[in-house]
């Protein structure tokens, strides 16, 4: 009589065979853009290494380095003009906000913030970053 063992044995064997067969599948899809992909890695990596030559901060979502004088929310996890919130989010994720000192923000500071933006003739769909 089989053991369970046995057929779990067996079930691991051909799953894990499975997985071997379409990761070759798809490395064969990776190769026609193999080269291309080095190459734009080396020249990000080039970018990068001038970048370190310069005073900036980088963005916690996206690294995208942040200069002086760039659009970005500032904060323990700052984040450049493209990865900053809205300022809807203050209403819908109060959750993500904290306040200069790094304490959480609770939702009714988050809604007085999100207020006077609109207050000063703001939209909700403005991006919360702004000039370091
Ligand atoms: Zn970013």
């Amino acid at each position: 009589m089989m053991k369970i063992t046995d057929t779990l044995k067996q079930r691991w064997r051909e799953a894990s065979a499975l997985v071997n067969q379409i990761d070759e599948e798809r490395m064969k899809l990776l190769e026609p853009t193999e080269k291309r992909w080095h190459a734009s890695l080396d020249a990000l990596q080039l970018v990068n290494d001038q970048c370190q030559a310069h005073e900036h901060i980088r963005c916690e979502a996206c690294q995208a380095p942040i200069f002086d004088g760039d659009h970005y929310l500032g904060g323990d996890t700052p984040l450049c003009e493209e990865c900053a919130p809205p300022y809807q989010d203050l209403i819908d994720a109060p959750e993500f906000f904290v306040h200069g000192d790094g304490n959480p923000a609770t939702p009714e500071q988050c809604r007085e913030w999100f207020d006077a933006h609109i207050a000063a003739g703001g939209s909700p769909s403005d991006s919360m970053a702004r000039p370091a």
